[in-house]
């Protein structure tokens, strides 16, 4: 069917921004989307008429409050077809669902000497959590390598496992790379091993249909911020036969079935993983945010993008002394570039000043700038409220950026 682009660029109000007097040129969506009114609207929506605290009033505007909340549950679940809404588990957001995992999963099923295997291209919210168990626990960390292209090294994966190999945990797309990595396969080699997976979906699944049971997947996470909903809130799908043995993460009001100070049980799931109150506002409006992305239509999405992604790929290796990082066969939705030998830094602050938003830096994956031996790089990072000629207009200013350092 196609997307209209000018009518979903409409939904948007931060798209038609200036900056310095020039039309913002939004590309950055990798670090976080911009909402569409409805999202934001449902946010504050919440706010204007049923402000209340979820699952604990018996009163009318709690009521209504915490049966919002909970038919998110079931819109996750159902988005990306996971068994159960037992299953969802709200969270704040990537980072917080693999702090979970490590703290429950690590402290139920690690032992010291077990091993958890990540890879090189992950975000830092995949590596500090199990450094920190590592310190805690005694645990190791096997790292596969990544190649020249960007692509996992698959034949170092394969060898690493070892009878102490208690997890995989990896990134489905990377957040520098854009390397779709090809996780159906990973699984089923961890599963070989009877080893479960997590997967970091944190660039994934706003691009493309997310389906954890036909993945079978152990574990998937993600944040609402990057799939155009708030901040402050996000996912971790786990399957039961783990998440029922996993002990509590944090401890507080809603985990619990009694307190007393001879001894506490704690709730069933999902509630045993979500102590305190929540951002239950956060989760609605990120209902809206799935509503918004099914209105569009993820496959819609998906080509719309790639074919964005492959416009733009061509299109900046036309700016001379443009090195593209990362050049794996299956990518989308990121480039990431060095100018010359100018410094990322300065690439990004000029780009800024004719109202270009891009990354620059490490993007939080600084085991992968060591491998590629590089400080960091720009990185552009594409949505579907983008248009082509945004990328004929960075290809200019990048003409002009690479002209006045070069
Ligand atoms: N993993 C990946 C691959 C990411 O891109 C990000 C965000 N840049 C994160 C994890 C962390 O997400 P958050 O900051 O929303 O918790």
């Amino acid at each position: 069917m196609g997307l209209n682009i000018q009518e979903i660029r409409n939904d948007f109000p931060v798209l038609a921004e200036e900056i310095y007097g020039k039309p913002l040129v939004y590309l950055d969506n990798a670090a976080t989307t911009h909402k569409p009114v409805s999202v934001i609207e449902a946010e504050a929506n919440v706010y204007r008429r049923f402000n209340s605290n979820v699952h604990r009033g018996v009163h009318h505007l709690s009521n209504i409050c915490t049966q919002a909340f909970e038919e998110v549950r079931k819109k996750v679940a159902s988005f990306i077809n996971a068994a159960s809404t037992e299953e969802i588990i709200f969270t704040k957001g990537t980072t917080e669902s693999i702090n979970l995992l490590s703290a429950s999963f690590g402290e139920t099923f690690f032992s010291e000497g077990d091993e958890v295997i990540l890879t090189q291209m992950e975000h830092h919210s995949n590596i500090v959590p199990w450094q920190l168990l590592q310190k805690r626990k005694g645990i190791s960390i096997q790292v596969v390598p990544v190649t020249d292209n960007g692509e996992l090294d698959m034949d170092t994966f394969e060898k690493l496992f070892s009878p102490k190999t208690k997890l995989v945990s990896i990134t489905h797309i990377s957040n520098v790379l854009g390397t779709i990595n090809p996780i159906e396969k990973i699984i089923a080699i961890a599963h070989a091993h009877d080893v479960p997976v997590v997967i970091d979906g944190a660039q994934a699944i706003h691009h493309l249909p997310v389906n954890v049971q036909q993945l079978d997947c152990d574990f998937y996470v993600f944040s609402g911020h990057k799939m155009y909903a708030p901040t402050g809130v996000g996912v971790l799908y786990g399957k039961r036969k783990w998440l029922e043995k996993m002990v509590p993460y944090q401890g507080g009001g809603e985990m619990i079935d009694k307190v007393s100070f001879s001894g506490t049980t704690f709730n069933e799931l999902p509630y045993k993983f979500e102590a305190g109150t929540p951002n239950f506002a956060g989760v609605i409006a990120l209902g809206r945010a799935i509503d918004y992305l099914k209105e569009k239509g993820l496959s819609d999405i998906w080509d719309y993008e790639h074919a964005l992604f492959e416009y733009a790929s061509e299109k900046i290796s036309e700016v001379p002394n443009l090195r593209i990082i990362g050049k794996a066969t299956g990518r989308t939705s990121v480039i990431s570039f060095l100018l010359g030998s100018s410094h990322p830094f300065d690439v990004g602050t000029l780009l800024d000043k004719l109202g270009f938003a891009l990354r620059t830096g490490h993007h939080c994956a600084q085991p992968l700038m060591d491998c590629y031996g590089i400080p960091g790089t720009v990185r552009a990072s594409f949505a579907f409220y983008n248009t082509k000629s945004e990328i004929d207009q960075l290809v200019e200013a990048l003409m002009r950026v690479e002209a006045m350092l070069g």
